[in-house]
C-alpha cells in the first residue's frame, strides 16, 4: 500500500475518533501519524488509542508514526466565586497569589514566576486573547492591571505574556508523568509544548535518552528569537499557529510560519504546520476556501506535514476531514507551479550523495531513490534535497520506520539487517517492485553508508535494475 503524495498528515486523536472503526478511518483516508494530546483524556484513553494504533500497523503491514504532544507549562487562573465575571474596559483588575476565588475586582493566579517577571506596561492575556490587561503595578506577590480589552472571564482560563521570557522549565511535573507514561508505550514522536529556548529540548533529549524523537512546538516569541539553536536541537519542529497568534499577532503568524518552515528545510528537520488548518470542517462537511488556500500554501511552501487538531478529535466530519486534507495536497504537488523550495547542500558526503542521487534520478528517470539507514539519517538528507522520484527509507529499526512516517516523500519500510551491499541491493530492488514502485525494466536508485550502522555516514550511491 502507497500513498500517492509526498507531504504527509498528522491527525490529533480525541472523543470523536477513539473507537477502532474511527481510527481505521483516519487512516485509510491519510493519516500517516496519529498524536495522542497529553493535555486531554486520560491514561486509559490512550493507552487504548495507542495500542489499537499498534493493532492496525499490523494489519496494513505500513508503519505507523505516533506523537505523543506533552502539555507543557500552559499557565492558568484560579476561579471565580460565581464561576464567571463581566469586567468593564478600563476598569482595574487584581491579581494575587490569593487562592480564595475572585470576582470583579481580583483573581488568584498561582503563578510566582510570573509576579517576579512582569513589569509595568506588560500585557497580560487570558482566554486565548479574548481578554487583555495592561499592568500598571507589581510587586513578588501581585499585580494591578486595567482591563484593556474583553468583558467575559470564567474560572481556569489560560493565560499568555507575550514577549516575555518567563523563569519557568519547558517539563512541568505532570509532563515528567506524562513523558513517562509516553515512553513507556513506545510513542515514536514526543513534542514538547511552549519551549522557549534551546536549554528547553537539551533537558528533555536527557529524559527521554533517545527512546524517541524529540519536537519542538514553537508557540513563543523567544522560541522564535532562538529559532536556530532550537532546529538544531530538535529532531522536529511544529509550527504551532494557534498559541503562536495568541503570543504574537495574528498578521504575524504567515511570515514566521515560511521563515519557520525555511530554516527547518535548511536543516534538514522535518516540520508540521499546525493549528486551524480546516478548523471549520469541526461541523461542516465543506472548509472555507481561505482554509483550502491555508493547507495549499504549507504545501507550495515544502512542509513535510499538517496536522488535524479539533477537525479529528472533536469534529463531526473526521475522515472527511483528512480526505479533503489529502486532495488539496495531491492537487498541489501535480501542478507545475509546485516546486518545493531546494536547499543548497551542506559540505557533507551525506549531501553530495543525496544531491547526486536527485540529479541521476532525474535524468535516467529513475522510479524511486531507496537508502538503506539504520537510524534513518541517510533518509533524511535525501528528503532534505526533495526529489522527483519517490524516497523508499529501508531501515531494519522499527523505531525508525515509525519515526520516518512524518517526513516528506519518505515511504519508509521496516526490513531485516541487510547482510552486505549486495544482499541490500538485491533488497532494495524485490522491496520497490512489492511496495509498488518500481516495474521490471525499471531503474532504481539505491543510497546507503557503507559499512552500514554509522549515522550519517552515508557514502554510497548505485543504479539498480529490477527484473
Ligand atoms: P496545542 O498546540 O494544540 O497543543 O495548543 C498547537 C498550537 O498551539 O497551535
Ligand atoms: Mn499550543
Amino acid at each position: 500500500m502507497r500513498r500517492d503524495r509526498q507531504a504527509k498528515i498528522v491527525a490529533t486523536l480525541g472523543p470523536a475518533t477513539s473507537s477502532p472503526e474511527a481510527i481505521t478511518e483516519l487512516f485509510e483516508a491519510g493519516v500517516d501519524v496519529f498524536r495522542l494530546n497529553m493535555s486531554h483524556g486520560d491514561a486509559d484513553d490512550h493507552r487504548a488509542r495507542y495500542n489499537f494504533l499498534r493493532e492496525l500497523e499490523v494489519a496494513k503491514g505500513r508503519p505507523v508514526g505516533i506523537l505523543a504532544d506533552l502539555q507543557g507549562p500552559k499557565l492558568r487562573i484560579g476561579q471565580f466565586v460565581e464561576g464567571e465575571v463581566q469586567l468593564e474596559r478600563g476598569q482595574s483588575f487584581h491579581l494575587d497569589m490569593d487562592e480564595t476565588p475572585g470576582d470583579t475586582t481580583r483573581i488568584g493566579m498561582p503563578h510566582p514566576e510570573i509576579f517576579a517577571t512582569v513589569k509595568p506596561g506588560h500585557q497580560i492575556l487570558l482566554d486565548d486573547g479574548r481578554v487583555v490587561l495592561r499592568v500598571d503595578d507589581c510587586g513578588p506577590d501581585f499585580a494591578t492591571t486595567t482591563v484593556e480589552a474583553g468583558d467575559y472571564l470564567s474560572n481556569n482560563k489560560g493565560l499568555n505574556l507575550p514577549g516575555v521570557q518567563l523563569p519557568i522549565a519547558a517539563l512541568t511535573e505532570k509532563d515528567r508523568e506524562d513523558l513517562a507514561f509516553a515512553l513507556e508505550l513506545g510513542a515514536d514522536w514526543v513534542a514538547l509544548s511552549f519551549v522557549q529556548r534551546p536549554e528547553d529540548i537539551a533537558e528533555a533529549r536527557e529524559l527521554v535518552a533517545g527512546r524517541a524523537a524529540v519536537m519542538a512546538k514553537l508557540e513563543k516569541p523567544s522560541a522564535i528569537d532562538s529559532l536556530q539553536g532550537i532546529v538544531e536541537l530538535a529532531d522536529g519542529i511544529m509550527v504551532a499557529r494557534g498559541d503562536l497568534g495568541v503570543e504574537l499577532k495574528p498578521e504575524e503568524v504567515p511570515g514566521l510560519q515560511k521563515r519557520i518552515v525555511r530554516a527547518c528545510r535548511q536543516a534538514g528537520k522535518p516540520v508540521i504546520v499546525a493549528t486551524q488548518m480546516l478548523e471549520s470542517m469541526i461541523d461542516s462537511p465543506t472548509p472555507t476556501r481561505a482554509e483550502a488556500s491555508d493547507v495549499a500554501t504549507a504545501v507550495y511552501d515544502g512542509a513535510d506535514a499538517l496536522m488535524l487538531s479539533g477537525e479529528t478529535a472533536v469534529g463531526e466530519y473526521p475522515g472527511e476531514a483528512v480526505a479533503m486534507m489529502d486532495r488539496i495536497m495531491v492537487t498541489v504537488e501535480n501542478d507545475p507551479l509546485y516546486d518545493p523550495f531546494s536547499t543548497l547542500p551542506e559540505a557533507t558526503s551525506a549531501d553530495a550523495i543525496s544531491a547526486a542521487a536527485r540529479q541521476v534520478a532525474q535524468t535516467v528517470n529513475a522510479s524511486a531513490i531507496v537508502t538503506y539507514s539504520v537510524s534513518g539519517a541517510t533518509t533524511l538528507r535525501a528528503s532534505r534535497v526533495r526529489p522527483d522520484a519517490p524516497i523508499l527509507g529501508l531501515t531494519p529499526k522499527i523505531t525508525s520506520a515509525r519515526r520516518l512516517a512524518l517526513v516528506w516523500g519518505v515511504h519508509s519500510v521496516h526490513t531485516e539487517d541487510a547482510q552486505d551491499f549486495a544482499d541490500m541491493v538485491r533488497r532494495a530492488c524485490t522491496l520497490s517492485r512489492e511496495e509498488g514502485f518500481a516495474d521490471p525494466g525499471d531503474r532504481i536508485i539505491i543510497t546507503a553508508g557503507v559499512p552500514f550502522g554509522t549515522p550519517g555516514a552515508t557514502n554510497t550511491l548505485r543504479i539498480a535494475w529490477i527484473d
